[in-house]
């Protein structure tokens, strides 16, 4: 099969990693997960104390960040400046702050130009919140995965629980809820299903079955021709 773009997007907790890095993976194609850049960024903020009402200054420390994605065995690799943040960028603190800084225009035009180059050459397959609408607009297969809240809120809850960590349903509910509503709402790029996406509701689905049903889209994606 030819190398194309694949584009991802949808809400939070959806199951748009899980899916898109086995997507990626039978086809033989890279993985990017442009969340993991915008969480890495403000994991950086966090740790220098910028916070997102001093755009201009994140702006600048985010310009001199050097943000490397490695694909891994269960997730994809996050560096920053050579350092591992895989882990540490998925804590709650940079969870509950990554709305606020993904809203920061220049935050979202250094990260977007960074997507752009690295599917420059094709055979990504990407996702985020505004892969198909903003960075990759020409992308040969968009998919917009979603799922009811209750539903990513579960899912989250148990993923949640599997790593020992403090909370409650209602907790990752309210959290989930807030940042979609963030998400929506801001003023740059934001999370819109873009017209010529496809749209899987994918609850009550198994990841497999999600990850079959785009990999059934892309082949006929690829039968009829790419653009
Ligand atoms: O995908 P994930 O939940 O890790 O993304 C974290 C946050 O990064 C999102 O809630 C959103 O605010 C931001 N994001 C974005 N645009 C993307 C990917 C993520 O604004 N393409």
């Amino acid at each position: 099969m030819d190398k194309f773009n694949i584009a991802i997007d949808g809400p939070g907790a959806a199951g748009k990693s899980t899916v898109a890095r086995l997507v990626a993976k039978q086809l033989g194609f890279i993985y990017v997960d442009t969340g993991a850049m915008y969480r890495a960024v403000t994991w950086k903020a966090l740790q220098t104390g910028l916070s997102p009402d001093r755009p201009e200054e994140l702006a600048r420390m985010a310009a001199a960040l050097r943000i490397e994605l490695h694909p891994g065995e269960h997730a994809q690799q996050v560096l920053l400046d050579g350092y591992d943040v895989t882990d540490v960028i998925r804590s709650v603190a940079v969870t509950q702050h990554v709305s606020a800084v993904a809203a920061i225009p220049e935050i979202r035009r250094l990260l977007v130009a960074k997507q752009q180059e690295m599917a420059r050459s094709k055979g990504v397959v990407m996702d985020g919140r505004d892969i198909g609408t903003h960075v990759l607009p020409d992308a040969e297969l968009k998919i917009f995965l979603t799922a009811s809240v209750k539903e990513r809120a579960e899912r989250r809850y148990m993923e949640m629980k599997a790593k020992n960590e403090d909370v409650t349903l209602e907790q990752v509910e309210k959290e989930i809820a807030e940042r979609d509503r963030m998400d929506e709402q801001r003023a740059a790029s934001p999370l819109v299903q873009a017209e010529d996406a496809i749209l899987l509701d994918t609850s009550g689905m198994s990841v497999s079955e999600v990850a079959e049903r785009i990999l059934s889209l892309a082949k006929s994606a690829a039968g009829k021709g790419i653009r």
